[in-house]
């Protein structure tokens, strides 16, 4: 065989996908974050038709180049919390804004084999769009996400994807001195709401593009 960890995680998101329509999520494979760019632009984003797009935090969706391709689209209206400039105000209220957008986009921290979506914010926003508000929200996902249950799901964010979130931002956290998640109390604490998706509801009002490649924290 010539490429076997490709053919190992192609055979892992392959039973993903079949998890994940079975919990009511719409599901894409991407070999790539060009593919899963194409999906959006050529096929989500015309059937959706929606009037506003708003986005929560998510590296995929900027590395893939999805946010700069959907900042260039004539029709629906961006809503930017990040655009350069703008008061705190105004990103305040882009924010607010954002949770009633038609189109939503989101990464996740990880995904179970049972196909449930598990998610940790600090201030919310991201957590809430996916839960309820956004008339549809689109989740991308790299391979790396995909973990074997609940606990590792937890596991994976608390001891992984925390602290390196900590320290992409530049947080003063503990953890971005020792590496390690303290379950500390500062002010600046970036886990504060965890939530799981169990599924979809309304069906496919959660879509989820599974990129064959390994994307974000
Ligand atoms: S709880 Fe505190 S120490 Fe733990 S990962 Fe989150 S910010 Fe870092």
């Amino acid at each position: 065989m010539k490429n076997p960890v490709e053919h190992f995680h192609a055979l892992r998101l392959d039973e993903l996908k079949t998890a994940l329509e079975a919990n009511n999520f719409e599901v894409w494979i991407a070999d790539t974050a060009i593919q899963a760019k194409e999906i959006v632009i050529n096929e989500i984003i015309p059937r959706s038709t929606p009037k506003t797009i708003a986005w929560g935090g998510s590296m995929t969706f900027i590395d893939s180049g999805i946010e700069a391709a959907i900042k260039t689209l004539d029709g629906p209206t961006v809503i930017d919390k990040n655009e350069p400039g703008i008061s705190k105000e105004e990103k305040a209220e882009r924010v607010k804004a954002a949770m009633t957008a038609e189109l939503y986009f989101t990464g996740t921290n990880a995904v179970t084999e049972k196909g449930q979506l598990v998610n940790l914010d600090m201030i919310g926003n991201r957590v809430g769009a996916l839960t309820f508000g956004p008339r549809e929200v689109v989740v991308l996902m790299g391979q790396n996400k995909l973990v074997p249950d609940l606990d590792s799901a937890m596991d994976r964010i608390r001891e992984y994807a925390a602290p390196v979130n900590a320290m992409r931002l530049d947080m003063k956290t503990p953890c971005t001195k020792t590496g390690r998640c303290m379950n500390c109390n500062s002010p600046a604490r970036i886990c504060n709401t965890w939530t799981i998706t169990e599924k979809s509801f309304p069906p496919k009002r959660v879509k989820v593009i599974l990129i064959r490649r390994d994307l974000g924290l």
